[in-house]
């Protein structure tokens, strides 16, 4: 079947555009009446001997209609419905779980073009386990959008009890003031599968798979914008990507997804700007050290925002991408809002190795663009 995800329409007599918006969209032609006719009947209700028949019926000669298949194939276009079938049992077994991921489903075969693609991402992440330290604003939701994107082991780590002030609309519930931190969010994340599974924290009997990425996404978002390097040690030693996200003040921060020994860390970021600020160091200890504010400023607008993109980014990541926030950190800022980015080099002098790479680790995914087909 033609991607159902991807808008149609004709751009004259001879060019049909499949998708609206440029980054997938892509125009088949010229394609003649016959042709045209055919691609009606792509629509995932006839098998590949009934498409023949009616190929035939068409007038078509012999082959024309696996040519065509296979240029839409090539094109990104075609979906497999019984390809993807394998792939997408274990979670029609959860009551519901693959409707409410329908959507994400839909997404999947817009990015990734080979036929059934789509099916098997969607599976993977339900065999990903994600740890997410931090459970305020942003924290709690991006844990919540993991496990609602069908992430299969989402833990939150984080300590003391729920304030008020760490409500939010797709994160903590009213109802969880006064909770531990660590036990209300967990029942989010549980909430939030697409399968109504009940609390999931990794704890669960059989094999552990190892973290497949970490999200920092601190309350005090000084720890996301200019991240200590010594809680990092740990997943810079083994190897663990992972990714900083935060509010501090009226700035939302998101990245670097750091990729250890390739792309910059934390150290390398603190070295860095410390080369270009020889003050930094210094306010850096006293940030840390000084006093916080009970309530950290934290717009709810902004939490969501950040919340909302960091999920994304994470998980373009388990879907095997390398998405913007490699090597890079996104930033905006209330109240224009205009995110910018800044690129993040690896520091020749931290222990994390990146920085004696002769080159980071470059984003390589597949830049599908604007693609044309003749025939
Ligand atoms: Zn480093």
């Amino acid at each position: 079947m033609l991607k159902p995800a991807l808008r149609r329409a004709w751009r004259n007599l001879q060019f049909v555009q499949f998708g609206a918006a440029p980054a997938h969209a892509v125009v088949v032609g010229p394609v003649d009446t016959t042709t045209g006719s055919l691609l009606t009947l792509f629509d995932g209700t006839r098998g590949l001997e009934l498409l023949r028949e009616e190929a035939r019926a068409l007038g078509l000669p012999d082959g024309r209609l696996e040519a065509l298949l296979d240029r839409l194939a090539e094109a990104g276009l075609l979906e497999d419905p019984v390809a993807g079938a394998p792939a997408t049992d274990a979670l029609r077994g959860e009551s519901g779980a693959l409707d409410r991921l329908r959507a994400d489903l839909g997404s999947l075969s817009v990015v990734h073009r080979e036929p059934g693609g789509a099916a098997r991402r969607l599976a993977a992440r339900r065999g990903m386990r994600v740890q997410v330290r931090g459970a305020g604003r942003v924290g709690a939701a991006v844990a919540a959008l993991l496990s609602a994107s069908g992430v299969g082991r989402v833990e939150v780590r984080d300590g003391d009890r729920v304030e008020p002030w760490d409500v939010a609309p797709g994160g903590l519930p009213a109802e969880a003031v006064g909770e531990r931190r660590d036990a209300a969010a967990r029942r989010l994340v549980g909430r939030s599968a697409p399968g109504g599974r009940a609390v999931r924290d990794g704890r669960a009997a059989g094999s552990e798979p190892g973290l497949s990425l970490v999200v920092v996404a601190p309350r005090d978002g000084l720890a996301a914008y200019a991240p200590d390097p010594v809680t990092a040690d740990d997943w810079v030693a083994t190897g663990t990507p992972h990714l900083y996200a935060g509010v501090i003040e009226a700035t939302g921060v998101v990245g670097p997804l750091v990729l250890p020994g390739g792309t910059a860390c934390a150290g390398c970021v603190e070295r860095e700007r410390s080369d270009r600020d020889p003050a930094w160091p210094r306010m850096l200890a006293q940030w840390r050290s000084g006093r916080r504010s009970r309530v950290p400023a934290c717009d709810q607008g902004l939490a969501a925002a950040v919340a909302g993109l960091a999920a994304a980014h994470a998980v373009a990541f388990l879907d095997g991408e390398l998405p913007a926030s490699t090597g890079a950190r996104w930033e905006v800022s209330l109240p224009l809002l205009e995110w910018r980015s800044e690129r993040l080099s690896p520091h020749a002098g931290c222990p994390c190795g990146a920085g004696r790479r002769p080159e980071g680790m470059r984003a390589s995914g597949p830049a599908s663009g604007q693609d044309t087909m003749a025939g």
